[in-house]
């Protein structure tokens, strides 16, 4: 240890000239190890620096940040929801305050948020059956299946819209329950009323088979690095927790 820790002294010395070696002791008189070849470019930590980059004692609060940020986002760049710094796309922890951006709901949070969201809509079918019962005459006899063809009809519709309008705000009461929510995956927003619609029509894959109902979809999350089923791969978005 104290040959490794030596060599990377006296290249400190070289690098940052006089004022180092003022400091060094005349007692430490280091051991140099020739076999260990010292590369400079291993010891210097290179500093990545991007167009956009300011200074942080600029920014007096965090929403000065974010309005100077918020003008030069582009679409490879995530923004940290702590400290509003632009990170790339794909970045896990924030390069400027080294905290979490993101962090994938896990299979099971959204598989429980899926039943919850099962219940709600089985209960709302019940109300319209219930409502098709009174409207439609001989519901029970000869109008039988004009009664269940609509009950059909507008569960379907109702389960869609469901999930396209509640996920618009980013969570269905399931996912609102479980602390999840549907972005964006590019930039962590929430997602545009073409991405819902993509991705809730494809959970007719994502359900199958439908025997094992589901079973496509979980499959494809646990083989999946960000945990997405068929329907968010296809429409690019993320269930992360909130
Ligand atoms: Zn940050």
């Amino acid at each position: 240890m104290a040959a490794k820790e030596t060599p990377r002294s006296q290249v400190d010395d070289e690098v940052t000239g006089s004022k180092e070696s003022s400091r060094l002791n005349e007692n430490d008189d280091p051991v140099v190890d020739d076999s260990i070849p010292i590369v400079k470019d291993e010891i210097i930590p290179v500093k990545k620096t991007y167009d956009h980059e300011t200074p942080d004692n600029e920014f007096e609060t965090p929403y000065e940040r974010y309005e100077h940020y918020k003008n030069i986002q582009t679409w490879n760049n995530v923004q940290c929801p702590h400290c509003y710094t632009p990170n790339p796309r794909d970045a896990v922890y924030c390069q400027s305050c080294g905290k979490l951006i993101r962090e994938y709901a896990s299979t099971l949070s959204r598989v429980l948020a899926f039943i919850i969201d099962f219940i709600c809509i089985f209960l709302l079918s019940i109300v319209v059956a219930i409502i098709l019962a009174i409207v439609v005459p001989n519901s029970d006899t000869t109008n039988s299946d004009l009664f269940a063809i609509l009950w059909l009809t507008a569960s379907f519709i109702i389960t869609l819209i469901y999930f396209i309008a509640f996920e618009l705000e980013g969570q269905t009461t399931g996912k609102m329950i479980l602390k999840i929510k549907v972005v964006n995956e590019s930039d962590l927003k929430t997602i545009p009323v073409s991405k819902s619609i993509i991705r809730n029509l494809l959970f007719i894959i994502d359900l199958m088979p439908y025997l094992v109902p589901g079973m496509i979809g979980v499959i494809a999350m646990v083989a999946s690095e960000k945990n997405q089923r068929i329907g968010d791969m296809a429409s690019k978005t993320i269930v992360i927790k909130d």
